[in-house]
């Protein structure tokens, strides 16, 4: 069986920046009005990090009280901007694309959000979390610093897990809009499609080593074809 791993940001929805504007929103309610979220990239980046980075640029230790702060204050920010950003959608040809690919492929989420926040993104946009029975998350990394590169192997573990068998890689894809995606999928022996729906081009995540890159999703019965061809 395919195992289909979908970053959320920029490849399934787009959230208009939200995500980015709460965490500095939180940060401002915890620290001060000077919090700013400019300079720090998050683009395709594990939640973790970009905690860890936003309170280091913005001069405060980034202890584990202080993440743990950030990250809750994240998560109310998020639940009360989400509601009123009117422009949070899924991506063109993205309901159609897991309609045509549940029946027949496991289907998963491999993404840098936390998973209590991810799931408050998807649901915002239409989607129903529960339709990914495999997720690895942003801080599902085993290891010190943590990496996207870490992730695979932990869906491909769950996928045992639920399945009792083993998933082969080969046969297995991450779908995602940055390098970031494309470098954690060809790190571990998965395919990699990716999509120009972020700040990426095409043209720039084929070079970034992408099996496939499309300008987006909308042509979705080509991707379907192409993820269940391995
Ligand atoms: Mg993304």
């Amino acid at each position: 069986m395919n195992l289909l791993l979908f970053d959320i940001d920029a490849t399934l929805i787009s959230t208009s920046g939200v995500g980015i504007r709460a965490m500095e929103a939180a940060g401002r309610e915890l620290f001060g009005p000077s919090f700013t979220a400019s300079g720090v990239d998050y683009a395709g980046r594990l939640d973790p990090l970009i905690v860890r980075d936003l309170l280091v640029a913005n001069g405060h230790a980034a202890t584990p009280a202080n993440a743990a702060g950030l990250r809750d204050a994240y998560r109310r920010h998020l639940s009360e901007k989400l509601p009123q950003t009117a422009t949070a959608r899924a991506l063109p040809g993205v309901a159609r694309l897991l309609d045509l690919l549940e029946p027949r492929a496991a289907l998963g989420l491999l993404t840098g959000n936390f998973p209590d926040t991810g799931s408050i993104k998807l649901r915002a946009c239409g989607i129903d979390p529960a339709r990914f029975p495999i997720a690895a998350w942003g801080d599902d990394s085993p290891h010190d610093p943590p990496d996207r590169a870490h992730l695979p192997p932990v869906a491909l573990q769950r996928f045992r897990a639920r399945f009792g068998r083993d998933a082969d890689p080969a046969r297995c894809a991450v779908i995602g809009d940055t390098p970031h995606d494309v470098r954690c999928a060809k790190a571990n022996g998965l395919r990699a499609l990716a999509v120009a729906t972020g700040m990426f081009s095409v043209d720039a995540l084929r070079d970034a080593g992408a099996d496939l890159a499309l300008p987006d999703l909308s042509d979705a019965a080509a991707a379907a074809d192409w993820l269940l061809s391995a």
